[in-house]
């Protein structure tokens, strides 16, 4: 550790059991779906090795199923054979190559899994699945406890470090542990003591099998924040027992998949649930692992200095940037690529059946694909357009040795972002531009700032390739009246120029007609979440003694400050476009708020009396002070044409390629794309 770090207490080693980690940083358990492509063996080898290369002190797995009744669905990671060692084996070894430690994630699915083999405590069915899974038997149960230990031997024969027990989320382990979703009379259900022996049985004879050798690590839901969970004091009284049996460490975990409270997305403050964490951390003896939005340096120190958790378990930040540690180290904080919460190519990926990626990181699981090689021939390069496309463009470019100059017509870099920040909780992305600017600034690339790009211009400067990333401007539908004094662009809006009334129609329900709503219900833009709020208004229980952490009241949203109606021309449910696993939290907050949804219109024309629609047939007029249009966006073409007039080579990329559904997964991923093919 670097002496004078401002880090001391994050970068410090720690034992676990037998297990000496370098340093505080674990990545967490994620699944990718990498087993599912071609060489899945050499690209999750890759992908580990990578981060461990990058410092990190501990790496836990995805989650490998004990059996096939525990896969999460069908053809899902499973590890119950020798057979499967040399593959184990290889992975333990390309990290243990780059100096980091690795457990392997063991975990049972329970009524989570997606296929039709569904088995549970109880036949409760989950809210979150259409399947109600089928009750284990005592003997079924009996079996898993010694297919979590086979599991366990297995990854001790591969030379696993340790192992993940899954106890958090809702999973099988989960389940057993609270009356929600075990209503069993036998020796696995009943009183709380029985409902904890399954995990605590596990544990043991996990240990006995094991000796002294292998870490164990047990995930517990630090809050499970849904009805008929656990209190805070059942945790603690579980988490005794665990280090009891004979668990070396405690991560935790947040929320059950099906709580209707956001637990990782950019809406929650970063280190927002370390009340619960602390909770555990001060009556256990064994360290304890905190988790969910911890994605900076500075966060991860606190938690640590202040005693609130002995390490931090970051998952998603190591999509992000896989270097993040050795960047603390070697005192570069400012170049680090802070994962933003956004879930859009990571859990919304995962959900959609698709490879886990990174919106910020779009070489994340593609290591084999997405190879920085510097340039054959240096090139002079110049990037028009300084929105995610364009900067990721001009990084890439000049990071393989050519010489980028980048146009922007504005008077900061950032694009779309610069709109995007001003949201309410979504002040994450001020951290991707710092982090761009710092790439540029880094790689040398000439910015122009306050500077159109003209075909003179390019002319001029001799550039051998144009990369056009101009962006979009918003959609101005084809609707009488819509040059009527009550109407405004979203742009507008987000940047606080409009005047925006008491009653307010916002005329398109994609991401940014709902992300206008959020900023006008919460009265200002541009802030980030503050904890106290935060919790106070999903209705979390910061006293610990309600069960699942969940308060009696409920949610308590404040009064908006307008009263807005959301409208959308398709019939389907509004914010049927947003994000899987950020929708849903989006659409609670604008439901709490007393936002009105109405689908399946047809606007008529705007004038004095309002907004005039027919909706089923029947014409309605709404008495509204302002309209805010988020009718999507138009691409901005113009200098592309005239560059292939004049024979200039011009790639076109982000929204000025294609508006539609145009987000900052896609364009910083063309940027990337078409500055690694030139
Ligand atoms: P969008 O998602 O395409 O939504 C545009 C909305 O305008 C739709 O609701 C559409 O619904 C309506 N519309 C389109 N053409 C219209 C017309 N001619 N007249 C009237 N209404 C029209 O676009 P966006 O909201 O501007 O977002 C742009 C991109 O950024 C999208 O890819 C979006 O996913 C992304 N984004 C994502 C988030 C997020 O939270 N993940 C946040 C912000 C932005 P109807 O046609 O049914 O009326
Ligand atoms: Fe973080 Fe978004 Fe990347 Fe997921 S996709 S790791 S949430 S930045």
């Amino acid at each position: 550790m670097p002496k004078q770090t401002p880090y001391p207490n994050a970068l410090a080693p720690i034992t676990l059991g037998s297990v000496t980690i370098r340093n505080r940083f674990m990545m967490g358990s994620m699944h990718t779906r990498l087993e599912a492509m071609d060489h899945p063996t050499e690209r999750q080898a890759a992908f580990y090795a990578e981060r461990a290369r990058g410092d990190v002190g501990l790496i836990v797995t995805g989650g490998y199923s004990p059996s096939e009744n525990g896969l999460i669905e069908e053809g899902g990671p499973l590890f119950n054979s020798v057979s499967q060692l040399p593959e184990h084996q290889k992975i333990v070894q390309a990290v243990h190559d780059e100096g980091g430690k690795i457990f392997l994630q063991i975990l049972h699915s329970g009524r989570y899994a997606k296929d039709d083999n569904i088995v549970g405590f109880s036949d409760i069915r989950s809210p979150i699945n259409p399947r109600t899974p089928r009750v284990l038997s005592g003997q079924e149960i009996e079996q898993i406890i010694e297919d979590f230990v086979e599991c366990a031997d297995l990854a001790q024969q591969a030379g696993y470090d340790g192992v993940e027990i899954m106890g958090s989320e809702g999973y099988l382990l989960c389940q057993a542990v609270v009356e929600r979703t075990n209503n069993r009379t036998d020796e696995w259900g009943g009183s709380f003591e029985k409902r904890i022996r399954f995990p605590l049985e596990i544990v043991r004879r996990v240990r006995q099998r094991a000796g002294s050798g292998l870490g164990i690590m047990y995930r517990i839901s630090a809050l499970d924040l849904v009805d008929q969970g656990a209190t805070g004091d059942e945790t603690v009284r579980f988490a005794q027992a665990l280090e009891e049996a004979g668990v070396d460490v405690l991560n935790t975990g947040i929320g059950w998949h099906e709580a209707r409270v956001p637990t990782i997305a950019y809406m929650v403050p970063r280190g927002g649930f370390q009340f619960a964490i602390a909770n555990i951390k001060k009556n256990v003896g064994i360290p304890v692992i905190a988790s969910n939005r911890i994605n900076t340096p500075d966060v991860a120190e606190e938690l640590i200095a202040s005693g609130a958790a002995d390490m931090v378990s970051m998952a998603r930040p190591m999509l992000a940037d896989p270097y993040f540690v050795k960047k603390m180290i070697e005192g570069r904080k400012n170049e680090i690529n802070v994962c933003i919460g956004c879930n859009q190519a990571c859990l919304d990926y995962i959900f959609s059946f698709k490879v886990t990626t990174c919106l910020v990181n779009p070489r994340a699981c593609r290591e084999f694909d997405y190879k920085t090689e510097p340039a054959q021939t240096q090139k002079r390069i110049a990037v028009v357009g300084s929105g995610p496309a364009g900067l990721a463009a001009a990084v890439n470019a000049a990071e393989r040795g050519h010489n980028v100059t980048l146009f922007e017509a504005a008077t900061e870099l950032g694009g779309q972002m610069n709109l995007a920040k001003k949201v309410p909780d979504k002040t994450e992305f001020y951290e991707l531009i710092r982090y761009f600017s710092s790439q540029l600034e880094k790689n040398h690339v000439k910015v122009k700032l306050n500077t159109l790009a003209t075909l003179e211009n390019l002319q001029e400067g001799g550039f051998e390739d144009v990369i056009l990333a101009p962006g979009i401007v918003p959609r101005i539908p084809d609707i009488p009246g819509i040059d009527h004094p009550c109407v405004v662009s979203y742009v507008d809006v987000l940047q606080g120029r409009a005047k925006v009334g008491q009653q307010v129609a916002i005329l398109g329900a994609g991401g940014i007609g709902f992300d206008t709503a959020m900023l006008l219900i919460h009265g200002k833009g541009d802030s980030a979440p503050d904890t106290a709020e935060f919790l106070h208004k999903w209705g979390v229980d910061l006293s610990l003694k309600e069960p699942g952490g969940l308060s009696p009241e409920g949610p308590q949203f404040p009064e908006p400050s307008h009263q807005i109606t959301l409208f959308q021309r398709k019939p389907s449910r509004m914010g049927k476009t947003l994000g899987m696993s950020t929708g849903w939290a989006l659409r609670l907050e604008l439901e709490y708020s007393g936002v009105a949804f109405e689908p399946g219109v047809s606007y008529r024309k705007i004038d004095d009396e309002g907004l005039h629609y027919t909706q089923n047939g029947v014409d309605k007029t709404l008495a509204i002070d302002t309209i805010v249009l988020c009718t999507g966006q138009e691409p901005m073409r113009g200098l592309y044409d005239e560059l292939q007039r004049a024979e200039i080579k011009a790639h076109l990329i982000g929204g000025a390629k294609e508006a539609a559904e145009l987000d900052a997964l896609r364009a910083i991923d063309e940027g990337t794309q078409v500055a690694l093919a030139i």
